[in-house]
């Protein structure tokens, strides 16, 4: 069976409940429109911005609840939304016009914005999208030609989902070949893959897999098809928050591998390959921040100007003006930062630091504050997914959970100080 009609190893969920039956509402009116400029991004990103949202609005909201609210063993990977997201062209945004992408002037700009349009609704599909385009396509993109035209047409049209695997139980923010401990050999027609990944996303339904495994001294990225004899993908992890983001342990054992296999054609890449995504993947998370302290931020003015204590609205007190204060100030920065970091990624530069790794732990620590600020302020309704006396839906509890993440994968925050520290003191002085 070629790898295009893999099937998918586990089902996929039900088609979840209309609109308005459960959980959390749609956040209020947009304040970002009113208190963001945008100077920095293209009219081109403007207009993926307003398209993206648009569908969000429409596509993703109505299943935004049951998604962040859902169990990742039974309701599984939330695959009418991926559909739609194909059917838009949504996944195709970062990708080049020759393997049906849009072909845009800044793909990287535009996908940030796309993912901070999904995440304002959903953190799980804004990561879906993530890993999907930005980190699966970005890194075929760096195939052979061969390969680019194999697979990444598949991965704009949805016909398979990719999953990106560099995380082992040993090995995740030190991902030398030291502690890489997948591995690579050399056989008569091509390799023999072995090794353990972990908290691999999109795995239990992924046609593919980039696995980053040793070769030698060095790493080198294959392409493996999730169909061959020897891959076991394993049961779903049941987690916190971005449970539409179903992750999975793969295992490879003693997998034949075809030479056409390997990422780039070349071995000993693999790091570089990573790194590249990585970097772009940062951005994007980024973004996912700015999305969810954002929709936080809108439900919390909106609670705040209307619910009333001792006779007055709550956000009359100075405490919640200051507060919101702060932290509309910090959304402007956050989303000029990692706006900044994709236009340098566009512009040629392939490592766009320090703005990416400034963007990322910022705009993700923002989330979280923002979140957690947004459920002090509605009360106990904050801590609500559903009441049970009238059915009436948390509108911030799940934008809690899901927030958390953002401060920990595709380089944790730690990391992202300690690549900011490096170019303030130099490796010599931070390792
Ligand atoms: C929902 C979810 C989805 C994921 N999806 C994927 C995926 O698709 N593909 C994939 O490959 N991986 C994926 N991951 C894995 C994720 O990228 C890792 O969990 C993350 O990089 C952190 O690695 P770790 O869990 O091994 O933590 P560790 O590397 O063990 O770190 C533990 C703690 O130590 C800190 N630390 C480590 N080194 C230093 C240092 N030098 N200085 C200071 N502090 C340090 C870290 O910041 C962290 O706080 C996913 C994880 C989750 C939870």
């Amino acid at each position: 069976m070629s790898a295009a009609t893999t099937p998918a190893r586990h089902p996929t969920a039900e088609p979840l409940p209309p609109a308005g039956l459960t959980l959390m509402t749609s956040p209020p009116q947009r304040r970002a429109d009113r208190l963001y400029h945008e100077l920095l991004a293209t009219q081109e990103t403007q207009d993926v911005r307003a398209a993206v949202r648009a569908f969000a609005e429409k596509r993703v909201a109505p299943h935004a609840a049951a998604i962040a609210g859902g169990d990742e063993r039974t309701d599984g990977f939330p695959r009418h939304v991926f559909d739609a997201l194909a059917e838009e062209g949504i996944l195709g945004i970062p990708l080049p016009a020759d393997v049906g992408g849009h072909g845009l002037t800044h793909p990287a700009t535009a996908a940030a914005a796309v993912i901070e349009e999904l995440a304002y609704y959903s953190s799980s599909v804004a990561a879906i999208f993530d890993v999907q385009s930005v980190l699966v396509g970005n890194a075929l993109n760096q195939g052979t030609d061969a390969q680019r035209k194999r697979w990444l047409p598949k991965v704009v049209d949805g016909t398979l989902v990719g999953a990106f695997a560099t995380t082992e139980p040993d090995a995740s923010s030190d991902l030398s070949p030291q502690a890489v401990q997948t591995v690579a050999t050399r056989s008569e027609p091509g390799w023999v893959l072995n090794g353990h990944k972990c908290w691999i996303s999109n795995a239990p339904v992924a046609g593919f897999v980039l696995v980053l495994a040793r070769t030698g001294e060095r790493l080198s990225m294959f392409i493996v098809d999730t169909g061959l004899p020897g891959v076991e993908v394993g049961v779903p992890d049941r987690k916190m928050g971005n449970r539409g983001q179903v992750t999975a342990d793969v295992h490879f054992t003693d997998v034949e591998l075809s030479d056409d296999a390997l990422l780039g054609g070349v071995e000993g890449r693999g790091l570089r390959h990573a790194l590249a995504t990585l970097t772009y993947g940062r951005i994007a998370i980024a973004a996912a921040g700015v999305g969810m302290a954002q929709a936080a931020f809108d439900h919390t003015v909106a609670h705040l100007s209307t619910r009333r204590t001792f006779g007055r609205p709550v956000a009359s007190n100075q405490h919640w003006q200051f507060l919101l204060a702060d932290r509309a100030t910090e959304i402007e920065n956050a989303r000029s930062l990692y706006t900044k970091a994709a236009l340098r990624l566009d512009a040629g530069n392939p490592s766009p630091e320090p703005e990416a790794a400034m963007a990322k732990h910022y705009a993700t620590r923002l989330s979280v504050d923002m979140a957690r600020d947004a459920v002090q302020a509605f009360g106990g309704l904050g801590f609500a997914r559903e009441r049970g006396a009238d059915g009436r839906p948390g509108p911030v509890e799940a934008i809690y959970r899901d927030s958390k993440i953002g401060e920990i994968y595709e380089g944790t925050n730690e990391i992202q100080k300690w690549s900011i520290a490096r170019q303030i003191f130099g490796r010599d002085i931070t390792g």
